[in-house]
């Protein structure tokens, strides 16, 4: 495989009860997407002698955003965030970036990275897609499964996941929250004769019971057991005849949320 990014290093920072912050490093060098906790990534960066060259946020929930202001403060780095004029970036000397942007990083040679509008979970929400291989997608898609509609109206998010859909298969997700085991079980509930979803179930339930990650996931992975991806599928189904995609996706949320 062509890969342009061989010296990035992409760690999962575990933090408050099932939240990734993700640590991109280059050299001495270190991105860090979603920073809910300053600490967890003082600790990280301590630990690995790296120093913090940007932020990079999804959206403005106090999980991702909550230790935003105190690493920028230490390391005089450069925030990214959605043009919405939320009051959680209020506090922070924030970049405002929106779909169609591409960044570059001074200490990350020629690693690009696209911005992805993605509304559902937010209205805000957008999702950073690095060096057309590795999407950090924040909330609006966990293993197995999509981010709750706080602000954006199924339609919007099921777009939203379809934008997703459309990269390239062998794309790698870092979603920012470990929600895969639970996510598959409720899956299973509507898609139970799905033999790869039944593999990925014997394959998660192996990883948490060493508490591991079970992150990042891959487009191909999703497409063939998300069942948020798998809605035309789906609705050929006997339980779902006549619906249409969006509304099985509606459904589908909705039963989710009491899981
Ligand atoms: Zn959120
Ligand atoms: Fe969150």
């Amino acid at each position: 495989m062509h890969d342009t990014s061989a010296s990035i290093e992409i760690t999962a920072l575990p933090a408050f009860s099932d939240n990734y912050l993700w640590l991109i490093h280059r050299g001495q060098y270190a991105l860090v997407v979603d920073p809910g906790d300053a600490e967890v990534v003082e600790q990280a960066l301590q630990a690995r002698q790296l120093q913090l060259d940007g932020i990079l946020l999804t959206h403005h929930h106090a999980d991702h955003v909550g230790g935003a202001a105190a690493l920028q403060q230490h390391w005089q780095c450069t925030v990214y965030a959605p043009e919405s004029d939320h009051p959680a970036y209020q506090a922070l000397q924030a970049t405002r970036v929106k779909q169609g942007d591409r960044l570059t990083f001074k200490h990350f040679g020629a690693l690009s990275c696209d911005v992805l509008a993605l509304p559902g979970h937010t209205l805000d929400h957008i999702a950073y897609y690095l060096n057309r291989q590795y999407l950090f997608s924040g909330d609006v898609l966990f293993g197995a499964g999509c981010g709750r509609l706080f602000e954006g109206t199924p339609s919007q998010m099921y777009a939203s996941l379809q934008h997703i859909a459309a990269l390239p298969a062998d794309t790698l997700i870092y979603p920012a929250h470990e929600y895969t085991a639970h996510n598959i079980a409720f899956a299973q509930t509507i898609d139970a004769d799905n033999a790869d979803l039944q593999q990925r179930a014997r394959n998660t339930a192996h990883l948490r019971a060493q508490n591991l990650p079970t992150l990042p996931t891959t487009l191909a992975l999703e497409l063939a057991t998300n069942p948020f991806l798998r809605c035309e599928a789906l609705s050929q189904q006997a339980a779902f005849q006549h619906w249409s995609a969006i509304d099985v996706f509606t459904e589908l949320r909705a039963r989710r949320n009491h899981f």
